[in-house]
């Protein structure tokens, strides 16, 4: 380009959109985004885990004038802030034309954590992840929905492990400063405040404000110096603490989140509980129509009519549950403003309201005050209705009012930016707004538009991507126990091997060893000459689940043996970052559920962009996405009856295929040394998944099923 005189004007106006960019999370989807605040400090970007806010308070004023002086430089930054702002106001949306009744009273959408972006770790697993991508698909559909949560100031936990293999949790402190968060404020300019009644101590709170695009998402926050130390600790944590510190949390973001959008004058037409955690939000409705002289059955009523739940635990003891004396403790004098006696509260947490010995269950009170129901998969619906039917004497199970939406994934999010480079360079930038068009896929991956050739060759850069990812962060772990053996970790893996990947949160029922039950078979195939296999594994127990920090172990203990060395490797601290890496890198998705405890699962979905494969047993999606081509199934659609003979049975099924179909089909090559048969696979897999499994389509069948107001009345 030639030199046109850039003018000291458009650099000040074009800095201080950049600075407003940096605090929208529209940026993380949008790789000319990322680019440009990677290139402003590729060593803060790192270092920041891709905080761009991070970034721009390192940059002086004087710098940034300066580099925006370069005229490639300035009209790249421009472009991407005239996206962003085309973005922000475009009027013609899916939202405007599919939900106009939304506009002014908007979906409230409340989750105990949000996986937004790497840098803010309010989040725990999968429950997060999706809570986030819903958040981003509302926001490119145009969907009028505000989030709640709670602004964990030392999140869920930085995972290191020790010598011996386990795990130990550091909890460094966030300062909102550095993070893409802005305090609320009110129309003065002053911070929002607001209390909500714990015992009988009024605990202040204040709210940050995340944007997610065009969505706001507002985390609640104790940490004011007028608490007490103990409240001020209340939200320092993603389900850190006791039952104590669980259930203020869970009044803190049930009942403090309707107090905030009360404070700011918001008035939704549907609250959505994901999980039971915020439940108690429905007491608070209930009393703000109490207080309007309502009698309370019509009260109730009422908030019904404005609730839906979303349950994602299939196990009964994975239910928030409460003791009598801890609700009488923490909420008899809320209850007590509302006419409620102690008993009376706990009858709406139980399924037989006068059962003395029955706990308080956040689910039961959610299914009771909400107008309709759902579970994250057609098994988990169906699990759900059976596991709640008490709820509904009158009612067969199979009756019971709990649907169901399967999950997806916010596609444009879990694309790694040369996958997305790749689909961009071959179908042209449309390919974002077209993804959930059967038929555009379909030709999409037809040969004559992408070749072999090409497809192969996406495959193994992302292969060396995640390769050389995984040996820098095995380097700098491997460094904190044994300094001296600097290059230990440089060569190992390789970008030529059929790669595995594992990673999830390590609760026991996803069975992270399943593989290695046979450990000579497995030290046998991943080490064969001809058509070796390599696995990578990342995940964090939760700090109470001792059972699944044992796996941990016995995992790193697997990746130290001599014979397997370099073969199988345990990435430490799991989050977002580490996960785009993985599910683009890897070849193959493993996902070992004992079935049907996996809800849904969600992170076999985002390997579907870069051309990974799932190998799955069949739970949550993949029985419902599996069609016998586009990927493989461990098992049956059958549980066994125990859980002991369903492992060994699992165990079994996934040795044979791996060993007679996966590594077969992989090495299977050509003269061109490419695997045509297993490209095969993946064009099918892209073509029946992609279309399917992502929050665009999830988004838009709640809002069909269950937000829009003449919806959900029944199921
Ligand atoms: C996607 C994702 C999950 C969920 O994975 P599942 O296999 O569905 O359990 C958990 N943690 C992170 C960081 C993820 O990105």
């Amino acid at each position: 380009m030639p030199s046109k005189r850039i003018s000291e004007k458009q650099i000040e106006q074009l800095i201080q959109e950049l600075h407003d960019l940096a605090y929208n999370l529209w940026r993380s989807w949008n790789p000319a985004a990322q680019r440009i605040f990677q290139e402003l400090s590729p060593f803060f970007w790192e270092d920041s885990n891709h905080n761009a806010v991070e970034v721009m308070s390192w940059i002086s004023g004087p710098e940034l004038k300066g580099r925006l002086q370069n005229p490639d430089f300035f009209s790249r930054v421009d472009n991407v802030c005239r996206s962003y702002r085309a973005y922000m106001k475009e009027k013609s949306t899916w939202g405007s034309k599919n939900a106009a009744s939304l506009k002014n009273a908007p979906v409230a959408y409340f989750s105990a954590e949000f996986g937004l972006h790497e840098s803010l770790r309010i989040y725990s697993g999968g429950l997060g992840i999706l809570a986030g991508d819903h958040t981003k698909s509302a926001s490119d559909l145009g969907l009028p929905l505000i989030g709640l949560s709670i602004f964990y100031r030392q999140g869920y936990f930085r995972q290191q492990t020790s010598r011996d293999g386990w795990q130990q949790e550091l909890y460094p402190t966030f300062d909102p400063q550095r993070l893409p968060v802005r305090p609320v404020l009110d129309k003065k300019g002053n911070r929002v405040l607001c209390s909500v009644p714990i015992g009988n101590t009024n605990v202040d709170f204040q709210a940050w404000a995340v944007e997610v695009g065009r969505v706001k998402v507002y985390l609640l926050d104790t940490n004011l110096p007028q608490n007490s130390q103990f409240y001020r600790d209340l939200s320092a944590h993603v389900y850190g603490g006791d039952q104590n510190n669980r259930i203020g949390q869970e009044i803190l973001l049930g009942i403090g989140g309707v107090r905030l959008l009360r404070k700011l004058g918001i008035m939704p037409s549907i609250f959505h509980m994901n999980e039971g955690h915020s439940a108690f939000l429905t007491l608070e409705l209930l009393r703000e129509q109490l207080q309007l002289k309502k009698q309370l059955a019509e009260a109730q009523a009422f908030v019904k009519s404005h609730c839906v739940f979303t349950t994602h635990t299939p196990v009964p003891a994975g239910h928030d549950r409460f003791d009598r004396s801890l609700m009488e403790a923490n909420l008899g004098p809320f209850a007590a403003g509302l006419g409620l006696s102690i008993d009376q509260l706990m009858s709406y947490g139980r399924v037989h309201p006068d059962d003395a010995g029955e706990q308080f269950t956040m689910t039961v009170l959610a299914l009771k005050m909400c107008r309709a129901a759902n579970g994250v998969s057609e098994l988990h619906g169906r699990t759900s209705r059976e596991m709640w039917k008490d709820l509904y004497p009158e009612t067969p199970a199979s009756k019971v009012p709990i649907g169901h939406v399967t999950n997806g994934v916010h596609i444009t999010g879990w694309t790694s930016p040369t996958a997305s480079q790749f689909w961009t360079v071959h179908l042209g930038p449309k390919w974002i707004d077209k993804f959930r068009d059967p038929k555009y896929w379909h030709a999409a991956l037809q040969s004559k538009k992408i070749s072999d050739q090409d497809l192969w060759a996406l495959r193994t850069s992302l292969r060396r991507e995640l390769v050389e990812f995984a040996r820098k962060r095995l380097r700098d772990q491997n460094l904190r126990h044994n300094p001296d053996d600097v290059g230990l970790f440089d060569s190992v893996l390789s970008p030529d091997v059929l790669t595995i990947g594992f990673a999830r949160r390590f609760a026991t029922y996803k069975r992270a060893p399943l593989l290695f039950r046979d450990l000579g078979w497995a030290i046998r195939v991943l080490t064969d000459k001809e058509r070796p296999v390599q696995i990578i594994f990342a995940g964090k127990a939760h700090p109470r689940d001792e059972a699944g920090k044992h796996y941990i172990q016995e995992i790193i203990n697997i990746a130290r043996r001599v014979d397997l060395f370099g073969r199988v490797v345990f990435i430490e601290d799991y989050d977002i970052n580490v996960a785009r890496y993985l599910v683009s890198g890897a070849d193959v998705w493993l996902n070992t559920p004992r079935r049907p405890m996996e809800a849904c699962g969600t992170s076999g979905m985002k390997a579907m962009m870069h051309g990974g494969l799932n190998l799955s047993t069949m739970d949550g999606w993949w029985r419902e996405a599996f069609d016998g081509h586009n990927g493989w199934k461990i098992g049956e659609d059958t549980t066994a009856s125990t859980d002991q003979l369903q492992d060994d049975l699992d165990a079994a099924s996934l040795r044979a295929v791996l060993e007679n179909q996966v590594i077969p089909l992989y090495y299977d090559r050509g003269k061109d040394n490419i695997p045509h048969n297993w490209l095969k696979r993946m064009r099918h897999a892209m073509t029946s998944l992609i279309p399917i499994f992502n929050t665009d389509r999830m988004v838009a069948e709640y809002t069909k099923n269950y937000y829009l107001p003449q919806t959900g009345k029944k199921r």
